[in-house]
């Protein structure tokens, strides 16, 4: 973002000769002293000076002597001349400077914000003669103030203006400004309104620029984790999408630039729209406003309204007359697929199952996805060319490279349910969630009656919960060992499967299950919390004594999963089941191999399954001679406007409603539950979005050599 302020020069494109401290310097006309000083090497100090805003030389640190001119003036507001002479570090500047901090310091508490710019000039004004004696005056004001996202400390404040240019005149927000006159001058919003109050928009920007620790992130973190910490929303995504540019697209009405956004990294934008966990969400900064953005269902808007534009952008390379087998069509074998044969190579997927899409069609209900939504993807990604071959097995490995194929992806996914290991767990009518699962979406049916109890927290506890009540069972509660907030399943699905009827007993664990006239009894236990594992989550623990029973027609077992790799790729696989692999390449002991999603990791979400295809993608391209380059740019790189204009109120937007099915007809067959944002609601939806990596494209301030 430099160059905002730039003088406006009198010399048009013409070169200027000046000497700075001895040095002969030739550069552009326009610029200032300091600006061609600190782009010499050659540092100036300085505080209320920033190169994304208009320069004002309010501090007066960065003065100068120039040979024939009077005085000492400030180097950030004086433009270079033909033949400047100019000494920025004489004995008379130091001195002077050495008062100015002094002043500057006399009104700031003893102990200088670390880290921050003042500490660093400090440093280098010579800090060890002039602060002994520095006996700073109290101007008691408030103590640090709390606002969302970060803190303000008014006592720490030098009065620099740098946040309020930021704020009024690059953001052109006008929240803060300089309030009150003399020395009771501080940094603030009229009538000493909190920042929400005053119209803020939490770009955090002031807090960017603010070179005192005045204004600091209420979230510490070190420099490696800053675009993470900042911009939580495109650096969450475990897929790299950058929610953050699509939001902001789809808030201009850019539907089908946002839409090759997301094409550019996943094949699969509108099943993530209907299904993503979205991480993204739950790290999204403007939550700790008021609600994150709806980011998931902003994908799922744009999805719906793909016009296939990003067709006629796609490269497919030339054929490299490499064969790869896939084995697992789930979403991280066909996303691997996808790019693979967009780099060239012949690809084919096998699948045991009678239909593709893996964990996206057996084990997410119809009421989350619809089919026609999952085949209309997997389509596009075989008319490509991708083949697959359903209802197959493998045989073994070298049966495949017999065949012809020089590398082989394995993404089998984690089919198979966990045993609790408790007594009776075998007997008749207790089942395992994923298969009651697999049933219900494969063939629409499931051995399920009368009165179910789930055990587990996760999506698949609720997934059967919330199935077992659309084919035919009369109540259905679950039974989870922890409370709602330990509860790893997605807090809306608890929330719509709450609103079906089904019941969930928090604190509750069964510890034997015994047949009872043709139905089943559960011995439980009542459960407490003790300290946390290595999950973070407290322990249950049981409470003694307070053993009790319950009876119902089927006991269903959502605990967890495992992979089930098949017989002939079994010396691949660790006591767990689960495939181990180089964690940078993905590849397996044996050569041509690779490995990823579920049956590496163990159960995970679509998305982070699709990142494993991706990285699968790369990894199998360089083995076979490629470079592994999978991503295209649809959408060129545009320049941000930092402004962003003020709106009243603008915190306390609320995030859109998604709507839904009317509870009454959800249970009658599998319709979709939740609907699409209209485009009014979208786009309102995106206008709330605090634009947090306009943050991230804020110059550096210039710091003092170390
Ligand atoms: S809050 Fe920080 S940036 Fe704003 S005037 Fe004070 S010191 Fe300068
Ligand atoms: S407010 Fe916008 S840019 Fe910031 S984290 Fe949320 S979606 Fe991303």
């Amino acid at each position: 973002m430099q160059g905002l302020h730039q003088c406006v020069s009198v010399y048009g494109d013409r070169m200027i000769r000046l000497n700075i401290d001895g040095r002969e310097i030739k550069v552009d006309a326009g610029k200032t002293v300091l600006e061609v000083a600190l782009q010499a090497g050659v540092y100036i100090p300085n505080l209320c000076y920033h190169p994304d805003l208009p320069p004002i030389g309010a501090c007066r640190l960065c003065i100068v002597e120039i040979e024939g001119m009077e005085g000492v003036p400030t180097s950030c507001t004086t433009e270079i001349r033909e033949g400047m002479v100019v000494r920025t570090n004489t004995p008379r500047l130091k001195k002077l400077r050495e008062s100015i901090m002094w002043l500057i310091l006399s009104e700031l508490p003893r102990d200088i914000y670390e880290p921050s710019q003042l500490k660093e000039v400090v440093g280098c004004i010579n800090a060890k003669e002039i602060l002994p004696g520095h006996t700073p005056h109290t101007r008691n004001l408030p103590a640090p103030l709390d606002e969302q996202l970060f803190t303000r400390d008014l006592n720490r404040c030098i009065l620099c203006g740098r946040c309020t240019r930021m704020c009024q005149e690059v953001r052109k927000i006008g929240v803060i400004g300089f309030i009150n006159r003399g020395i009771n001058t501080i940094v603030g919003a009229g009538d000493n309104l909190s920042m929400k109050d005053a119209a803020c928009k939490f770009c955090t920007a002031c807090v960017e620029v603010c070179p005192s620790g005045a204004l600091v992130d209420k979230e510490r973190f070190e420099e490696k984790d800053r675009e993470k910490t900042l911009l939580p929303c495109t650096n969450t995504c475990p897929a790299g999408i950058d929610a953050a540019l699509y939001v902001k697209l789809i808030a201009e009405g850019r539907f089908q630039d946002a839409l090759e956004i997301i094409r550019e990294k996943v094949p699969f934008p509108l099943v993530l729209g209907y299904v993503c966990d979205h991480p993204c969400e739950e790290a999204c900064r403007r939550g700790e406003v008021n609600e994150p953005i709806a980011i998931s269902a902003l994908k799922r808007f744009i999805a719906e309204r793909d016009s296939g534009r990003w067709r006629s952008k796609i490269k497919i390379a030339p054929e490299t007359g490499k064969k790869i087998a896939v084995v697992g069509s789930g979403p991280a074998g066909l996303t691997a697929a996808w790019f693979l044969k967009i780099l060239g190579h012949s690809v084919t997927v096998f699948e045991v199952m009678p239909e593709p899409g893996g964990m996206m069609r057996w084990a997410i209900p119809e009421y989350r996805l619809p089919r026609n939504i999952l085949d209309k993807e997997i389509k596009e990604i075989e008319s490509r060319g991708v083949k697959i071959e359903l209802n197959t097995k493998i045989g073994s490995f070298e049966k495949l490279f017999g065949q012809g194929f020089d590398a082989v992806f394995m993404a089998l996914g984690a089919p198979e349910g966990i045993k609790m290991g408790i007594a009776g767990e075998d007997g008749p009518h207790v089942l395992d969630g994923i298969s009651v699962l697999r049933s219900i979406n494969l063939d629409g049916k499931a051995d399920i009656t009368g009165e179910v109890a789930v055990v587990g927290g996760g999506n698949v506890a609720i997934d059967v919960a919330r199935s077992a009540l659309r084919v035919g069972a009369k109540k259905a509660t679950i039974l989870y060992r922890r409370t709602r907030g330990e509860m790893p399943a997605s807090p809306e699905e608890v929330e719509e499967a709450l609103k079906e009827g089904v019941k969930i007993d928090f604190l509750v664990a069964p510890q034997a299950v015994l047949p009872e006239k043709g139905k089943l009894k559960a011995e439980c236990i009542r459960m407490e919390l003790g300290e946390p594992d290595a999950s973070g989550r407290r322990r249950p623990v049981p409470i003694k004594g307070s053993e009790f029973n319950i009876k119902a027609d089927r006991l269903i077992m959502a605990i967890g999963q495992r992979p089930g790799v098949p017989e002939e790729c079994a010396s691949l696989a660790d006591k767990k089941g689960k495939i181990s692999i180089d964690s940078e390449t993905m590849a397996c002991p044996k050569k041509g191999v690779f490995a990823g999603g579920d049956v590496v990791s163990g159960p995970a979400s679509v998305i982070e399954a699709i990142q494993a295809g991706r990285k699968a993608a790369a990894s199998i391209d360089k083995y076979l001679g490629g470079k592994g380059e999978i991503e295209q740019k649809f959408v060129p790189e545009e320049k941000e406007d930092p402004c962003l204009g003020r709106e009243e109120g603008f915190a306390y937007r609320e995030r859109a409603k998604i709507p839904t099915l009317p509870v009454a007809k959800r249970l009658h067959g599998f319709p979709v539950v939740e609907h699409d944002l209209d485009k009014k609601k979208a786009v309102k939806e995106a206008e709330r979005c605090l634009r947090c990596q306009l943050r991230l494209k804020i110059s550096k301030a210039p710091l003092p050599p170390k």
